[in-house]
């Protein structure tokens, strides 16, 4: 017997009937995030709710909150509310300094409601090169033409960074405070790459508990919900001599 978990706005949007309809549904449901079935605990995802039709999903609790998103369209660029991690290279990892990006809330696309959910942002990132990955001991692929800067600014706390990642557009995949250690910093500037991760992950950009971090990284590599790929990575001196040589 699956237990479903709606959030209040979930409720609101389904009303009783939904909200029963669900129930009955969550019986054989599979994940819309992990694809795998749910057994237990489902919390139940809408989608479409400013249309006529909604669609309803369900995920483990540890995939997805229950929660009320809109049927979007793939954009390239939903980066509000995206939440940057770094960790310094990792104990048998590959050896760079290490980013997690993740959606604030997980946004997905499907192009007709029967479709599996698709993260709004993946497809965009295997286009740009970003591979999926299993485990963070392999190097995934340098995408040369991304750019990560990190730069100090006033009013920036110490020990953080202005993060700017362009990709290969020079639009802003992302931009932001991050906590960058002199560790992370000294990896990723001397080496001249770091290595970007995106999905699920559950990091916490503000923790220094850096083996908990790394247990959670690993853990969402292992289970395949992360794309990765190094991203070559400067400070605004070396850019600026760089454009100077040129
Ligand atoms: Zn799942």
């Amino acid at each position: 017997m699956v237990t479903v978990q709606m959030s209040p706005e979930v409720q609101r949007v389904l009303g009783p009937d939904g909200m029963s309809q669900a129930s009955r549904e969550a019986q054989h449901a599979d994940c819309a995030a992990c694809t795998k079935r749910i057994t237990g605990r489902a919390n139940v995802v809408v989608t479409g709710a400013d249309v006529m039709r909604v669609q309803v999903w369900f995920a483990h609790p540890g995939c997805m909150p229950s929660t009320v998103t809109e049927l979007r369209e793939p954009s390239r660029n939903p980066t509000d509310g995206m939440r940057m991690s770094s960790l310094p290279p990792l104990p048998g990892g590959h050896g760079r300094a290490v980013l997690v990006a993740e959606l604030e809330t997980p946004h997905f696309f499907a192009d007709t409601p029967e479709t599996e959910l698709t993260d709004v942002l993946a497809p965009y990132l295997l286009r740009q090169g970003f591979v999926p990955v299993n485990d963070t001991a392999t190097a995934p692929p340098l995408v040369e033409r991304w750019l990560a800067v990190p730069a100090t600014a006033p009013g920036i706390e110490v020990g953080g960074s202005l993060l700017t990642v362009l990709d290969d557009n020079a639009e802003a995949f992302f931009t932001g405070q991050v906590f960058t250690p002199a560790r992370w910093r000294r990896a990723a500037l001397e080496s001249g790459e770091c290595t970007l991760y995106y999905g699920p992950t559950k990091l916490d950009p503000a923790s220094r508990d850096f083996p908990a971090q790394n247990r959670l990284l690993e853990a969402a590599t292992r289970d395949g919900r992360l794309l990765a790929a190094r991203v070559p990575c400067m400070d605004r001196a070396t850019l600026r001599d760089a454009a100077a040589s040129e």
